[in-house]
Order: C-alpha cells, then sequence, then structure tokens
C-alpha cells in the first residue's frame, strides 16, 4: 500500500464516480495523496473501495460543494493543496423555450460559483508550483438542448483564463480540461435517440472513456507541468472539429 506521508496533496470534487473518479485514481498512481470530495456516500465507498482493490488510497470527504462553511472547513484542516481538480458539476437538458431562471441558477451554482468559492478559499494557502484544473466541456462552443449548461461551462472557461492571469504572481497555474461526449452515469440525460444522434457527430464514432481525461488532467496537475497556464484542452474526440462521420 502507498503511504501517504510526505506526498503533495489533491483535492478532486464530485470525485465519487465517472470523471472525477478515474482523475481521483490517476493522480492517486501519479504519486499524490488524493481528498476525493462528493456528497454521494456510495459513490464516495465504491471509489476508496476501487482504490484499496489496486493498492491505492482515496480520502473520502462527503460534503455539498454549495455549503461553503463545509469546504471552508475541508481546506482548513488540510495542509495546502498542490493540485486542486474542480470536476463537479450537473447537467441536464432542456429546450430553451423550456428553461426557465432557476434552471440557469441552478446549473451556475454547482458548476461556476461552487467552483469559484473552493478555488479562492483553497488559492489563498496554496504554494508557488500549485495546479487548479477546471474540468469545463465541449459544449462551451455551443450545443442544442441545454442553453443553461454552455452558459455555465462558457463561463468556466471565462475564469479558467482569469484566474490564469491573477494567480500566476503566486505561481500557481490554471487549465481547463474540456471533454467531449464520455461514457459516464452523467450520460443518462440523454434519450437513447439524443446519444445516438451525438454519436453520429463524433469523427471517431464513440464515446470517451473517463480515463481519457484523467490522462489530460494528469499531464495538467503533475510538477514538471510548469509553462502552461489558462489554456483549454478539448478532450473530445475530434468532435470540436465540426463535420462528422460523413463526407
Ligand atoms: P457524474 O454525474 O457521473 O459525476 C459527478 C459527481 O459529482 C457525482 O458523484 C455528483 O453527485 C457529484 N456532485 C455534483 N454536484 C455536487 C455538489 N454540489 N457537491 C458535491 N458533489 C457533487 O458526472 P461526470 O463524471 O460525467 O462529469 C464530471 C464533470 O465532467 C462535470 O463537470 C461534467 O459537466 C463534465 N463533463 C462531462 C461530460 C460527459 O460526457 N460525461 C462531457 C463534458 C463535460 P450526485 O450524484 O449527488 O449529483
Amino acid at each position: 500500500m502507498n503511504s501517504p506521508i510526505g506526498q503533495p496533496l489533491a483535492l478532486v470534487t464530485g470525485g465519487g464516480r465517472g470523471i472525477g473518479r478515474a482523475i481521483a485514481l490517476r493522480l492517486a498512481r501519479d504519486g499524490f495523496r488524493v481528498i476525493v470530495a462528493d456528497r454521494d456516500e456510495q459513490a464516495l465507498s465504491e471509489a476508496a473501495a476501487e482504490a484499496c482493490d489496486r493498492e491505492f488510497v482515496l480520502e473520502a470527504a462527503r460534503l455539498d460543494l454549495t455549503d461553503r462553511e463545509a469546504v471552508t472547513d475541508l481546506i482548513e484542516r488540510n495542509q495546502p493543496f498542490a493540485a486542486i481538480v474542480n470536476n463537479a458539476g450537473i447537467f441536464n437538458e432542456k429546450g430553451f423555450f423550456d428553461l426557465d431562471p432557476e434552471d440557469f441558477r441552478r446549473a451556475y451554482e454547482i458548476n461556476l460559483v461552487a467552483l469559484f468559492s473552493l478555488s479562492q478559499t483553497a488559492a489563498r494557502r496554496m504554494e508557488a508550483g500549485s495546479k487548479i484544473v477546471n474540468i469545463a466541456s465541449r459544449a462551451f462552443l455551443g450545443a442544442r438542448n441545454h442553453a443553461h449548461y454552455v452558459a455555465s461551462k462558457a463561463a468556466v472557461v471565462g475564469l479558467t483564463r482569469a484566474m490564469a492571469m491573477e494567480l500566476a504572481p503566486r505561481g500557481i497555474l490554471v487549465n481547463a480540461v474540456a471533454p467531449g461526449l464520455i461514457d459516464t452515469p452523467l450520460l443518462k440525460a440523454l434519450t437513447p435517440e439524443r446519444l445516438a444522434a451525438q454519436l453520429a457527430l463524433q469523427p471517431t464514432g464513440k464515446a470517451g472513456r473517463p480515463e481519457d481525461i484523467a490522462n489530460a488532467v494528469s499531464f495538467l496537475a503533475a510538477p514538471r507541468t510548469d509553462f502552461i497556464t489558462g489554456q483549454v484542452l478539448l478532450v473530445d474526440g475530434g468532435k470540436s472539429l465540426g463535420g462528422g462521420m460523413g463526407l
């Protein structure tokens, strides 16, 4: 079993399942001591069990990321984070004319405001050389049937660039990864017809795996990656190229 003592500390939000879990496992493999923050208790225990099977340790912190007191407490009772991965997010489908302001508030509260609050509190204590990686979405370029999500993720991209500029003097590097369609429970929000239509637009013709995103995060969170900041890395099987599989 790897010892957690003396290791750089990483925090992965929404790391109980899906992309976040793959990121947490990858960072543990990379040598980080990893805390996984998620509100889903069962997902947290399953993530810890999967880590154990692979002879890693994931530390679970059960909290709702919109609970600022709980987030501040988590940050203050730990050593400064060497890496933060703001991965937690929510997604649902709704056509433009069915959306109401509450849909926007909910998406923004978790996808953007919680990410900002956690990052601001944590960054006050983070040291030079630390990394923040925000999980955006390819959807920031535009997508149908979820304008509130698209807008929240475009805001994550804007915030990433602004944070990169303001945190650079402290030596903290901030980047975003924008996943395309990735096979996780989040995709249950798509009807089978919508999922098939999305896959048809994919030049590679298939959804990505959570590990594809974890590989990109691993690169951006690594101590050796020390001259990249304010960037958005699209990991989307080429979907952002436009077109699709047709000629
Ligand atoms: P999942 O829904 O599978 O996992 C997200 C996890 O985050 C869940 O365990 C969820 O808990 C948790 N979470 C959500 N809100 C909160 C909160 N307020 N406090 C604590 N935990 C919370 O998502 P994915 O793994 O698919 O997605 C991860 C990220 O990647 C998201 O930001 C998503 O927008 C982004 N992304 C995903 C894509 C995909 O195709 N899967 C494509 C592009 C971007 P609970 O179950 O209780 O909600």
